[in-house]
């Protein structure tokens, strides 16, 4: 935590880091409490960072399961890149059938890979969505390769 200039005071979390919204320091005592022990708010932080690598913020009993992603510090992201005009209204069919709203739209993503600084353009497929998709462009056998 840090006090910033406007009065108010930077949140960071092991899962996310910085947040976004800075809190005034009412808010601040009545949500958390302070700990005196370094090792034990070294140790706090470090089980934070590793749980959350695996696990939403919602915890193991999460009703999306694997699927959820809020709070998680490593998400898995799935780009479909490469000649996607041809297939593109197959896999709009394909996402119209998903459950969720936010699911059912084509987004088109932009991402550079860390290690080796690709850039690729191509569409987010949500992580629920990919056997489906997949299934449409008859693909399955071939990722299961
Ligand atoms: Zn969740």
């Amino acid at each position: 935590m840090f006090f910033s200039s406007s009065g108010l005071y930077k949140i960071f979390r092991p899962a996310v880091g910085e947040a976004v919204r800075e809190m005034p320091l009412t808010e601040l005592k009545d949500k958390y409490r302070k700990i005196s022990s370094l090792e034990k708010a070294r140790s706090g932080w470090e089980n934070e960072y590793e749980v959350s690598s695996k696990q939403c913020m919602h915890g193991p009993n999460c009703k999306l399961g694997n699927f959820c992603t809020v709070g998680r510090r490593l998400q898995e992201v799935n780009v479909l890149g490469g000649l996607i005009l041809p297939v593109w209204g197959t896999i709009e069919k394909a996402l119209s059938k998903q459950a969720r709203q936010s699911h059912k739209r084509l987004r088109v993503v932009r991402i550079e890979t860390t290690t080796d600084n690709q850039r690729i353009v191509g569409l987010l497929i949500p992580n629920a969505a990919v056997e489906s998709v997949l299934q449409d462009l008859a693909w399955v056998q071939d990722i299961d390769d």
